[in-house]
Formats: C-alpha cells, structure tokens, sequence
C-alpha cells in the first residue's frame, strides 16, 4: 500500500565494504528490497570522527533520494568549554548545514558516551547548539538514555554486557539523571524539533511520554529496536494501539540498519516493523518472541512509515555543495585517521573534485 513511499529514518555506517558492495551503494540492495522512497543515514562521529560524517555525505551525493543528518565532532573529551577556535559546535553546525545535512544526529546522551564527554548535555557548548537548531527549526534526532534494565546486574541483557552497555558500575550517571537532563533541555527550547531516538526509553511509561507529546508540540520519537520497548508494545497491545493512533504525528520508522552489516538484517527488521504498524498479524519478531501487529488506521500508518519525517525535514533531500564539503574534509583531513583517508581520497576524486 506504502510502496515507494517508506522512509527507514535511522541507518548507521560503520565501514567501508562488505560482501554484497562497497560503502557509497551500501544499502542500495535493502532499499530496493523493501521498495523504500528513501533513507535517512545518521552519522556517528563518535565512531571514527568527521569522516562518519563524510562517508554520510558521499552516500547522499551519489545515491538520490538519501537524507543525511550529521554529527559534531568533539576534539576533547571530556567537552572542553571553550573549544578550539572553529571547533565550537555551533561552527561545525553552521558547516554541515552548508554542505547540504537534512539535520543533526546526536549520540551525546548514550551514557557511555554522555560519560567520555563528561556526564551532561547541557553543557554551555552544547545549549548554544541547540539554541540554533531550535531557532532555524533544524530537525535532530537524539539518543537519549538506553533501557532502563541496563543499570540493572539481574535484568541487564546478555548483549549489553558484551556491546559494553552495562552501567550498573565505573561512574556511569543514572537513568533518571540523564533523562532529566533531557527535560532541562526541553525546558530551555521548547521548540526544538526534536526526535528522540528508540521511543526515548520510555515504553513502560507512556503517560509520561503523552505528557511531553502535550508540552512539546515538535517532539517526536522514533520506533527504531530496542527490541525491549517491542516487549512493552505487545503487553499491552489495546493501549499501544490506541496510544499509536493517538499520537501517529509523532512517531517516526527506524532500523539501526547499519552497513557493512549484511542486507537481510536491516531488511527483516524494516518488513516486521511495517507488518507490525499495518496489519494484525502475529509474528516472530525480536529475540524470537510474538509480535502482535497494531493494525492501524491508513492516515496512521502514512504518517509513521514517511509522512511524519517528510513534514518534520522536506520532501525532497538537500543537494550537496561540493565545495563546502571539500572544505570540510580539508579542514577535518588532519583528525582523520590514515586508513580513512585511504578510502575518501580515491571517493573524493571519483565523485567530489
Ligand atoms: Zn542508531
């Protein structure tokens, strides 16, 4: 019914090739796979710096209808106050948004992260960032917090142990303290077009995510697993499916598809999400457990599987300004490391210079 209209609003690139393709066509196959409109690719600086951010660029400069939102690059950990000159963040947004970003992705509330950049979002550098995305009405999209369980020794999951996602210990700040340090900051920009990501965590509370749906009148979150809120979604399916109803406005389709991952993951994640929005079929979903679909009315459906994020971005992705983006890379070349640069030079010559 949605064919050619989907958008997977939350894909990751991590590296350079894989068994199917190289970086810059990674996801071609899954995107013709499932019939997408298009696809949003979300880098993560904090995996290997401006060249994350790059590598997201170019895989929007060669493939049409790709949507980018990108990172800031922090040259200090713990954030420094007063970053190098031309290193604030709100230069290196200024940078991005040239280049032709659709948005911001930020990971700098995932607490192992929120801990190497010294345990606060809202850190003079980071509230001058959000004042100018509020105030251009730039669309970011957020990770805030992780499962509440992962706190937890008895109820963490075995894969956050072994991805290093357990903060039971080592100084972590709590869940509570991160989420309100979110709070803070939807306190002092009450606008800011925000999506947080992976339901913000709260899917065994959803009236307190109803009452920041009522405060914020831009914020959204995303669908994208953690397979735990999936949990949540099927015990208490009635109220899931009129709480979706209510708020499909708010809701955006997500995977974490991350390349070079191969395509079937990202691809069986994409079909058992729209099956769970579009109809009323039980199925096997995440860590082999039953997944009753919601069944949603068709304006619901439409506005979670694409409408949601076209409103919230555009309809039509950013061009890239070639220019800028060499700029860019000439300026970020030296915190780059050698193997990267051994890959974007020859992607720069082919499709940039
Ligand atoms: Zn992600």
């Amino acid at each position: 019914m949605f064919e050619g209209k989907i958008i997977d609003t939350h894909l990751h690139i991590e590296g350079w090739v894989n068994e199917e393709n190289n970086m810059e066509k990674g996801f071609e196959p899954y995107r013709e796979e499932r019939s997408l409109g298009a696809i949003n690719v979300c880098a993560l600086p904090s995996h290997n710096g401006a060249a994350n951010n790059i590598m997201c660029m170019i895989y929007k400069l060669v493939n049409p209808k790709t949507y980018a939102h990108c990172g800031i690059v922090h040259l200090d950990q713990p954030i420094i106050d007063n970053p190098p000159c031309g290193f604030d963040p709100v230069t290196q947004y200024r940078e991005l948004m040239e280049i032709g970003c659709d948005g911001i992705k930020m990971l700098e509330g995932k607490p192992s992260y929120h801990l190497s950049l010294g345990s606060d979002i809202n850190r003079p550098t980071l509230e001058k960032l959000y004042d100018e995305i509020e105030k251009d009405g730039t669309h970011l999209i957020y990770h805030v917090n992780d499962p509440d369980e992962f706190w937890d020794r008895e109820r963490a999951p075995k894969d956050a142990f072994e991805q290093g996602w357990f903060y039971g210990d080592l100084g972590y700040a709590p869940y509570e303290e991160i989420k309100r340090q979110a709070e803070i900051m939807m306190e002092k920009h009450p606008n800011l077009k925000v999506t947080f990501a992976h339901f913000f965590f709260s899917s065994k509370e959803p009236e307190y995510l109803e009452g920041l749906f009522e405060k914020y009148p831009n914020l959204c979150v995303d669908l994208t697993p953690g397979t735990e809120m999936y949990f949540s979604f099927e015990s208490k399916h009635d109220y899931y499916r009129d709480f979706f109803t209510k708020h499909s406005d708010r809701l955006l389709l997500g995977t974490d598809g991350t390349f070079p991952w191969a395509t079937r993951f990202h691809s069986w994640c994409c079909h058992t999400l729209i099956r769970f929005i579009t109809t009323d079929d039980k199925m096997m979903a995440f860590n082999d457990r039953i997944l009753t679909g919601l069944d949603l009315p068709e304006e619901a459906c439409a506005n979670i599987l694409y409408k949601n994020f076209e409103r919230r971005v555009s309809s039509e992705p950013k061009p890239i300004n070639k220019k800028a983006l060499i700029a860019y890379y000439e300026k970020y070349k030296p915190y780059i490391s050698k193997e990267d640069i051994e890959h974007l030079d020859p992607l720069f010559e082919k499709y940039v210079y």
